[in-house]
Formats: C-alpha cells, structure tokens, sequence
C-alpha cells in the first residue's frame, strides 16, 4: 500500500514539473510576442492568446494538484475500545487490543482502583472529504 502511495507521489510530482517547464515556456513565447510587439509594432495576437491560456491553464493545474493530493490507497477503519468502570463511571477509549471483548474485565480503575470491564468496541472508518 505505501508502494503505490509512493508511485501516485512520483506520478504527481512529474506531473507539476511538466506543468512548470508548460508554464515556463508560456512565459517565454508571451515574453517573445511583447518582444516582437516593441520592434515591429504589431501586437502577435495569437501568441499572446496561447501564452496567456497556457498559464492560466498551467496554474489552474497546479492548483488543483495542490488542493487535492491524490490518494488511492485506503486507511482500515479503526477499532477503539471503549472501558469503563461501574464504581466512579471513569471512562477511557483506546485503541483496540487483540483479545478485547464487551463485558471484559481490564485494568483497575485509576482513579478508584477497581475493576473495570470493557463496555464499547467500535470502529470509525475514514471517510474521505470530498
Ligand atoms: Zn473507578
């Protein structure tokens, strides 16, 4: 799993140098076509329309890139154990330990020292925002 995050990494940072060297070179020919606008005095319209939408293009790419990271491999959900104790209602979640069941009993309270038995075991899935 952390193979293929590292392959999406790679993906997308070959990805934003490509747009950059894109975005470079927009700036490049837009700089040429002021250029030629200053010595000949006609503006070279269409270059100046392809620099112009190659950067917005390019940066809209960057941003999108940006704002979100590409993810393809899922998290397991996670399972927390919830224990409670019956005397004082001292209540403590932790993550899941192999062996856990409801109704178990588990370590002495901390704050009264008595017993103490599992009450919950759930699990969150995380769900990706979109
Ligand atoms: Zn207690």
């Amino acid at each position: 799993m952390e193979e293929s995050q590292n392959a999406v990494r790679k993906i997308s940072f070959f990805f934003v140098a490509v747009v950059s060297v894109l975005l470079f070179l927009s700036f490049l020919s837009l700089y040429q076509a002021v250029e030629t606008y200053r010595r000949t005095g006609s503006p070279d319209y269409l270059t100046v329309t392809m620099s112009v939408s190659a950067i917005a293009l390019s940066s809209y790419m960057i941003l999108q890139m940006r704002r979100k990271p590409v993810k393809l491999g899922f998290e397991p959900p996670k399972v927390y154990t919830t224990v409670e104790c019956p005397n004082c209602q001292f209540k403590s979640t932790r993550e899941f330990q192999e062996g856990d069941y409801v109704f178990k009993e588990v370590e002495n309270c901390p704050k009264c020292s008595g017993k103490m038995f599992i009450s919950f075991i759930y699990r969150i899935a995380d769900e990706e925002k979109k």
